[in-house]
Order: structure tokens, then C-alpha cells, then sequence
């Protein structure tokens, strides 16, 4: 069965009388070569479950049931189900939920697989809800290995800006936090049925075992981020004087100065170290 094949594709919709849904971000994908670099790429322990997000056809899906010890899938579309049945039937290694994963409960469905090894996510996202979900996997606290997400390429070009640089913002420095990210590849908007309107990078990002970042306060840390990023053509202590009411601008001043940055930085300046350190300088204060 080649499910990249758009003759097949049209077939199978036509048979359980579905259409694209736009409101899902149903954009399928119709290269075998991207598939399969997918599922080569995003985890290095073929022993591991990968729990895919939105399989769609089951199209990822089969290449990953082929190289992992396990797949489970979350798919939104109810109409998808009866579909998955059809072409995962040769695997027996796949369970699949019809199940919104912003509404998944990840620790339970997940439990078994954590306790007998490696888990990691894999998925060509809807793009309507890539940010959210990325922070719902991360927020999680769940030891995934790797999270590899084919995503916007402009999104991608965001989650893996250097600081300093103009992509660089809030959702960089936090998942720098986490982990490293990387590039994997990029994919054509002609790769996809229907075809979106803009072309597709694949990002993986390897989650830190033990964080090499140890904030004495992590809620501080993503609220000095936040903060440092909502208005971002101000500077930090501007910026921070509008997220931090409880300090005025000249101590946050002279906090931003004794961590070594000019009074007039900005945010984008800012590694997640540079975060790390300023956030526990906000903490002395605040606790002085
Ligand atoms: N994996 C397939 C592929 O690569 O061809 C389909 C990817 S398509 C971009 C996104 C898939 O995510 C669709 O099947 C859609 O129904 C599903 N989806 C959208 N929102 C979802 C959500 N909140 N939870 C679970 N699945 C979702």
C-alpha cells in the first residue's frame, strides 16, 4: 500500500466518504522519501515507542510501526479511525486513540510505555496549533528523548534562531531550555495534498536527560522570558518594568546591569543562560 500515492489517497478518502479538513490542519503527505527520512531521523533506539500526533491516513505511521517497538497515535478527525483500521491493518504494534492531544491525558496513556523504555514523539503537525502543543509536550515533564515535528518553515526558522538574531523570541528561549534543537530538513508545499501555502521544515529537538540549567525559581524564569519578549521593541528594563510590577525600573536596571548587560539591551540579546541568570538575580530581589 503506497499512501503517498495521490491516485490512492483520492481512492481512500473517496471509500469512507471524507474530504480534507481544513480546521485540522489536514495537509498529507505525498513523498515517500520525506516519510521515510521522518521516521529514520527522529529517534536513535529502535526499541523506543514513538507516539505520533495526528497520523492522518497512517501514512508516517507505517514507516514508524516498521522501525520502532511501538507507535501510538492521537488523531482529532473521528473520521480517520475507521481509515487507520483499514491501513495499519498489518501492523500490530500501532494503537491508535481518537483523542485531541491537547485534551490527552499523556501521562496516563503513556505509562506503561515510559516504565518499559525509550519514548519519543513523532509527527507532521497540524500548523493551526504547533506552538501549543509543542509547550503542552514539553510543559509535560515527561522524559521524552526526542520530540522531531515537521512544522511551518518559518516556525522552524523561530524555534531555532540564535540570540540576537530577529527570529529570535520567547518560544526559542524556552525550548532552548529543554533541550538542543536542529534542523533536520526542508519539505516543498508540493509535498502535501492539498499543497498549504507555504513550505515545511522538519526540526528535532533532543530533550536534556539532566537540564544543565538549575533556575532557583523555573515559573520565574518563563514569566522574566515572557516578559522580556512581549513588548519587543522596548528595552529589557522596559520591557521587564511592565511584566514585574512589584520592582520598579531602576532596580530592574541595575539587576539587568550587575548580571553584565547595558541598561539599554533587549530581549533577543538574551541566551537561555543569560535568562537563567537574570531570572535568579529578579528571585534575590524579590526574597532580599
Ligand atoms: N501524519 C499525516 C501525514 O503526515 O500525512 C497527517 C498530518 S496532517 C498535517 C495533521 C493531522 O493531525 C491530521 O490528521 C489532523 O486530523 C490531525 N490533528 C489536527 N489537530 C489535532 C489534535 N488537536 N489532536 C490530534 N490530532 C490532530
Amino acid at each position: 500500500m503506497n499512501l503517498c500515492d495521490v491516485r490512492t489517497i483520492k481512492q481512500i478518502m473517496g471509500m469512507y466518504g471524507l474530504h480534507f479538513k481544513k480546521e485540522f490542519g489536514q495537509n498529507f503527505l505525498t513523498e515517500n522519501f520525506v516519510v521515510e527520512d521522518i521516521a529514520d531521523n527522529c529517534c536513535d533506539d529502535r526499541n523506543a515507542t514513538i507516539l505520533e500526533i495526528g497520523p492522518g491516513l497512517g501514512t508516517l505511521t507505517r514507516e514508524l510501526a516498521a522501525r520502532y517497538k511501538k507507535v501510538i497515535c492521537l488523531e482529532i478527525d473521528t473520521g480517520m479511525i475507521p481509515v487507520l483500521q483499514y491501513t495499519l491493518a498489518d501492523f500490530d504494534n500501532v494503537t491508535v486513540y481518537n483523542q485531541d492531544v491537547m485534551q490527552a491525558d499523556l501521562d496516563e496513556l503513556l505509562a506503561d510505555a515510559f516504565a518499559s523504555g525509550t519514548v519519543a514523539v513523532c509527527a507532521n503537525l497540524p500548523y493551526y496549533i504547533t506552538t501549543p502543543i509543542m509547550m503542552k509536550l514539553l510543559e509535560s515533564g515527561l522524559p521524552f528523548t526526542d520530540i522531531t515535528v515537521m512544522i511551518q518553515a518559518e516556525v522552524a526558522d523561530r524555534l531555532c534562531a540564535k540570540a540576537g538574531s530577529k527570529d529570535y523570541g520567547a518560544i526559542t528561549a524556552v525550548l532552548a531550555y529543554y533541550g538542543t534543537t536542529q534542523k533536520l530538513f526542508k519539505v516543498k508545499a508540493g509535498c502535501f495534498m492539498p499543497a498549504p501555502k507555504v513550505d515545511s521544515t522538519v526540526i528535532r529537538t533532543r530533550l536534556y536527560k539532566e537540564k544543565p540549567y538549575n533556575p532557583k525559581e523555573t515559573a520565574l524564569l518563563f514569566r522574566t522570558i515572557k516578559a522580556a519578549f512581549e513588548q519587543r521593541r522596548k528595552t529589557l528594563p522596559n520591557a521587564l518594568a511592565s511584566g514585574f510590577g512589584e520592582l520598579d525600573k531602576q532596580t530592574l536596571t541595575d539587576i539587568i546591569v550587575s548580571c553584565g548587560h547595558s541598561a539599554d539591551v533587549r530581549g533577543e540579546r538574551l541566551s537561555i543562560e543569560d535568562f537563567v541568570a537574570l531570572s535568579d538575580a529578579i528571585y534575590d530581589k524579590i526574597h532580599e
